[in-house]
């Protein structure tokens, strides 16, 4: 991490060419910038003026554009912010690049560097600066919705209400050691902090009960297409994907590898991977394909279960056999043989779908969606979306069930200690307690304009 106190640049939108391109500069120079590139002071704070922009050496004319000020402290890094809305061809955003490292005490900025600035002057939590993450790496409605509800502390605002309690009951522990320190925790006194430590618990323990919804909206939910070769488990994904993905031959075995398609399903994110046919495999490169593909579904959030239609009703046993509450049935080739409209396979509601034709396509998107609605949609809490909250909260959880079960004529210094333990373990969520480690990976996320 470089100095704080540089003055620092970058672009705020996407190279390559475009109508507009932002750059920004944050930092104590950031009044001097606009002085330099434009010959006059800094516009009124927050109103857009249209300027003339010229390179500080060659005098040359770099474009017309807006510029807007944010002075400290009211700007999104906490500190003197100079925008620059430029036209964005690429000739005209490497003129300004060029100008701006020409001036003296200014520097390109550090992926992240200015979040990171944002995070130390207190402008966002860590919660707040991973929303901000998500929501710039949001492919669908749901992941953003999710994703700006960080972003705006709905999750920081809860860790933080939980430190607060956490503190007070820690501060009336702590009056009491430098009252009579030698002396046993009176009960009464016991007692309150007990219950409050016990209603804490209840509330971090249901929070991290959320069957994963928030860590699976972030990441997209994963479902396998399994089925004997030769089903059409690559003609589906290939339909999903509108596109070609996986290659589809009539020989059976052909898909080598794991494939994966991103759908956005009615909001949501899905990953449909296409699996090897499950069957015994011939040759060593598709055995490592097969286990490959036991290992993805396995791990996948849902299963995807394809018959082949052609032989109906006779189906797959192997198949058959994964079938279980979770997955969710088709059976291919409707085309090919005529299927009852509502049926049931190992006594679960199958779809009848045509790859070729497209027949029953929509109804098992329709399906998936509302299965991904079950399992991703979130209610009015705001949920953990981190292994890293995840761990905080679980760490936070144990320390308190220390404190809980601890006998009671325990030390009070002792008893103190499992709840500052706790009280930290939140406080790393929020970034109150912060590891520069953590720091690092977080802000390491950031890369726009790079
Ligand atoms: P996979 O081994 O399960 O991935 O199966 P593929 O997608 O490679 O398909 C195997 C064969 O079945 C190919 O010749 C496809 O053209 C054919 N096929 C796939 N879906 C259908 C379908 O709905 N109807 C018919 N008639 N043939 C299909």
């Amino acid at each position: 991490m470089r100095d704080r106190l540089d003055t620092i640049f970058a672009p705020a939108t996407a190279p390559g060419r475009s109508a507009l391109a932002i750059v920004r500069i944050s930092g104590p120079a950031a009044g001097d910038v606009c002085r330099r590139l434009t010959g006059r002071s800094p516009p009124a704070p927050r109103r857009a003026v249209l300027r003339r922009m010229h390179d500080v050496q060659s005098g040359e004319a770099l474009d017309e554009g807006l510029i807007l000020w944010f002075p400290a402290p009211a700007s999104f890094t906490g500190e003197d912010v100079l925008e620059l809305q430029v036209h964005g061809g690429r000739a005209v955003v490497a003129a300004l690049l060029d100008a701006l490292s020409a001036l003296a005490g200014l520097r390109p900025a550090e992926p992240g560097e200015f979040t990171r600035r944002a995070f130390l002057n207190g402008r966002l939590d860590l919660t707040a600066v991973e929303g901000l993450a998500d929501l710039i790496d949001a492919e669908t409605r749901a992941q953003a919705r999710q994703a700006l509800r960080q972003l705006d502390g709905a999750l920081g605002r809860l860790y933080d209400g939980w430190r607060q309690t956490l503190l007070g009951a820690l501060a009336r522990l702590e009056a009491e050691i430098d009252f009579a320190p030698e002396e046993d925790v009176p009960d009464d006194l016991l007692d309150i902090v007990r219950s409050d430590v016990s209603r804490l618990s209840a509330e971090i323990a249901a929070h991290l009960a959320d069957g994963h919804r928030g860590e699976r909206l972030r990441a997209g939910l994963t479902i396998a297409v399994v089925g004997p070769p030769n089903a059409g488990k690559s003609s589906l994904v290939n339909r999903l994907a509108r596109r070609d993905v996986a290659i589809v031959t009539p020989l059976p075995g052909t898909t080598r590898d794991v494939l994966e398609v991103h759908l956005d399903v009615a909001g949501y994110p899905v990953t449909v991977l296409d699996t090897a046919g499950l069957r015994e495999a011939t040759d060593l490169i598709e055995a490592e394909g097969v286990r490959r593909a036991h290992s993805r579904a396995e791990q996948a959030d849902l299963r995807l279960i394809m018959f082949d239609g052609a032989t109906w009703p006779d189906l797959d046993p192997a198949t058959l056999s994964l079938v279980d509450e979770a997955a969710v049935i088709v059976v291919n080739k409707c085309d090919l043989t005529v299927l009852p409209e509502r049926f049931s396979v190992e006594g679960r509601v199958a779809l009848p779908v045509s790859c070729l034709t497209g027949a029953g396509i929509a109804a098992l998107l329709e399906a998936l969606a509302e299965r991904a609605k079950q399992l991703l949609a979130t209610g009015g809490e705001p949920l953990l979306t981190r292994a890293r909250h995840r761990a905080a909260l679980q760490a936070a959880l144990e320390a308190l069930a220390r404190f809980s079960s601890a006998p009671g004529q325990s030390e009070l210094a002792l008893l103190a200690e499992d709840l500052r333990l706790a009280t930290r373990a939140l406080g790393r969520i929020t970034g109150e307690v912060a590891v520069e480690d953590v720091l690092d990976r977080i802000f390491a996320e950031f890369c726009i304009g790079k």
